[in-house]
């Protein structure tokens, strides 16, 4: 068995793995990072960043990569909804550009691209980067140990701390006994990426909520654009058949965003999957030299697409307390385990309202919906939490995420 010794080992290479990888390498740190695949392939993961991740990126000297891999700048988003008409839901678009400094917009981009280009900036600041590596075991302690096998043999890593960004099915979070509580899912969300779209406004990000379903549009280029969307979590058979790839796009033959249908005529360009949304979190996000960071740590509901986002920050903290001092116990990473406890709490309280607002899905939603999309636009709490949405859970007042918000929105007048 081979042994070595890394100051840091990252296990997983997506979003927040490499990302760390490639701001500690930079900083000079040795990084050993540990990837299960060969190659970043379409898992309907997100795909659309909100502002804060990408002042997160730029933070971490990350996003010239991103934009450079074709990243492409969403500088509005409009809310269609068929209780209002289209040219009302566009005076409400909520504009992204420059809400937050040096941040030109949200970004769309492919996650498999996003993954291999980050990490590939983790390999050039001079990361260890290992794929196909399989059978990762951690033993937690103040000198961790990680076992793995890569390339038909045994190794060893004995690093000061080990990081687990092995995503939502975490297997070291497993191995470590940490449970994650949840909320229980209201909506499916179902994913696919589509090319072929005609003629269409690039730079917006749409949801459209129509009949009983929203409808969601997050552009990537001219052609290319992620599609989803969200339904009941009561129609659990609505996507089974065969032919699920048509039955998704079908549900864009609809006049709730304008010229709708060129969604629906477009060719699917990859896998569409449905999952359940829902919110999970955890008190134990670190250990004996381990640290948890993006999915693994528990995940926000992707309803409301912050999980790039959040893998990003966990990114950006945990290298600043790497970088900020010597001390790397368990005790150094309290500033992150409580700014994290509370931001996913208060997305968490952000997805609810979300779902509140549009459901009941269908004729039986109507009424209230139109009541509650325009208590968002002109209740300045509600507002406040769009826009922590957008800029960081941070920047709304605490008052926005107490239960009276939840009751303003609930309670007919
Ligand atoms: C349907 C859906 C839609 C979404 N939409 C959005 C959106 O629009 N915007 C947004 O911001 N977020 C969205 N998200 C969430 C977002 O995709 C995730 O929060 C984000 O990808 C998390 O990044 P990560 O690096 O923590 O995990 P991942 O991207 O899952 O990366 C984990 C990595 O670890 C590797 N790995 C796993 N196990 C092991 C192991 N044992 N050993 C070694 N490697 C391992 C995996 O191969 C993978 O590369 C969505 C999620 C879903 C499910």
């Amino acid at each position: 068995v081979s042994t070595e010794q890394p100051a840091v080992v990252i296990i997983g290479s997506g979003v927040a793995g490499s990302a760390l990888a490639a701001a500690l390498a930079t900083a000079g740190v040795p990084v050993l990072v540990l990837e299960r695949t060969e190659q970043f392939v379409d898992h309907v993961r997100g795909e659309y960043m909100h502002p804060w991740g990408v002042a997160e990126a730029v933070q971490l000297g990350l996003h010239d990569d991103l934009m450079a891999a074709g990243g492409n700048v969403i500088s509005r988003f409009v809310g269609y909804d068929e209780v209002y008409s289209p040219a009302e839901a566009e005076r409400g678009a909520l504009p992204l550009a420059d809400l937050l400094p040096g941040v030109p917009g949200a970004l769309g981009i492919g996650h498999p691209v996003a993954c291999q280009v980050l990490f590939d900036a983790a390999v050039r600041a001079g990361a260890r980067s290992l794929r196909g590596v399989e059978q990762v075991k951690v033993t937690p302690g103040e000198s961790p140990v990680v076992s793995y096998v890569h390339g038909g043999s045994e190794h060893q890593a004995r690093p000061r701390l080990v990081v687990a960004a092995d995503g939502r099915e975490s297997s070291t979070r497993r191995q470590l006994g940490v449970e994650l509580e949840k909320t229980d899912p209201r909506i499916f969300l179902a994913g696919m990426l589509v090319d072929g779209v005609r003629d269409w406004p690039i730079a917006d990000s749409v949801i459209g909520t129509t009949g009983n379903t929203i409808l969601y549009v997050f552009p990537q280029s001219e052609d290319k654009a992620r599609l989803y969307i969200g339904y009941s979590i009561d129609d659990k058979t609505r996507l089974a058949g065969a032919d699920k790839a048509r039955s998704f796009l079908e549900a864009f033959r609809v006049d709730t965003i304008p010229d709708c249908g060129r969604f629906a005529d477009a060719n699917p360009a990859g896998p569409c999957a449905a999952y359940p949304m829902f919110d999970s979190w955890s008190d134990s996000v670190v250990a004996d030299g381990v640290v948890f960071a993006g999915d693994a740590a528990g995940f926000s509901d992707p309803t409301i697409g912050e999980g790039l986002s959040i893998a990003l920050r966990d990114a950006r903290m945990i290298r600043d307390v790497l970088l900020g001092s010597e001390d790397w116990s368990k005790e150094a990473f309290t500033p992150y385990v409580e700014e994290r406890a509370e931001r996913m709490r208060r997305l968490r309280f952000a997805a609810q309202i979300f779902t509140d607002a549009h459901i009941p899905l269908g004729p039986d939603g109507v009424s209230d919906r139109r009541r509650r999309s325009d208590m968002m636009t002109q209740d300045p709490d509600l507002f406040m939490l769009v826009a922590a949405m957008a800029c960081g859970p941070e920047v709304a007042p605490e008052s926005c995420f107490a239960d009276e918000t939840r009751e303003k929105l609930l309670t007919p007048v």
